[in-house]
């Protein structure tokens, strides 16, 4: 279905579509080593060419599951943490999603472009902006934390005039682009003379999990 159906049919339906969830480890940024249970919703608007998640673009119906159903697996693995992405997972309303998560002392971060609204309730946002979306406003303020994928010199660029965006407490993150390796040295030279930013590494690609 076409991403206007999968919004339609979500709030008619009262579900969300989840194209793969599990119980890992969080990989990058702020919250890198914690336990948390991964909710990768299906449906990006956005289109990134080195995008990783790609399986995560098309919206299938099979895929949509009630909030109670989302829950009960979240508490079936005693996860205390859920990350909420994508796909783009501010194309949906997820304040319901959230405000049940919080009922069970669930706490609930999310990764988005910031295309979409973010919903205020959520613990943790980082704010990813892609070249492709445009970033509401905003959101930068709401931001927790930052986090730029650089794939090119003209990325640093970019990061900086996003950066000067974000609220003064926003955590700053420069990640190298994975398919990228010559992009490490850039990130870590750039570090270096800019240390307002931090490195962020995918750790759960390096030790091969989820
Ligand atoms: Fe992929 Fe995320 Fe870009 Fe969408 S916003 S294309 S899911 S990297």
């Amino acid at each position: 279905m076409t991403i206007n159906q999968a919004i339609e049919y979500s709030v008619k339906e009262n579900k969300l579509p989840v194209c793969e969830e599990f119980y890992s480890l969080q990989g990058e940024g702020f919250y890198a080593g914690k336990a948390a249970y991964f909710l990768r919703l299906s449906g990006c608007n956005v289109g990134c060419s080195w995008c990783d998640t790609k399986h995560s673009w098309s919206v299938k119906e099979e895929d949509f599951k009630s909030y109670e159903e989302i829950i009960s697996d979240v508490l079936a693995v005693k996860a205390n943490c859920v990350v909420i992405t994508g796909g783009e997972p501010t194309l949906y309303n997820l304040e319901k999603l959230v405000d049940l998560f919080h009922k069970h002392n669930i706490t609930v971060n999310i990764e988005t472009s910031g295309t979409g609204v973010i919903y205020h309730k959520i613990d943790w946002i980082t704010l990813s902006p892609k070249h492709n979306g445009a970033v509401l406003e905003d959101n930068f303020k709401l931001a927790n934390e930052l986090k730029i994928v650089i794939s090119n010199q003209s990325d640093f660029f970019v990061a900086e005039k996003y950066s000067e965006k974000a609220d003064s407490n926003c955590f700053l993150y420069l990640q190298q682009e994975w398919n990228n390796k010559t992009t490490l040295e850039m990130v870590i030279d750039y570090i270096k003379h800019n240390p307002k930013w931090n490195l962020s590494v995918q750790i759960h690609k390096y030790i091969n999990i989820e």
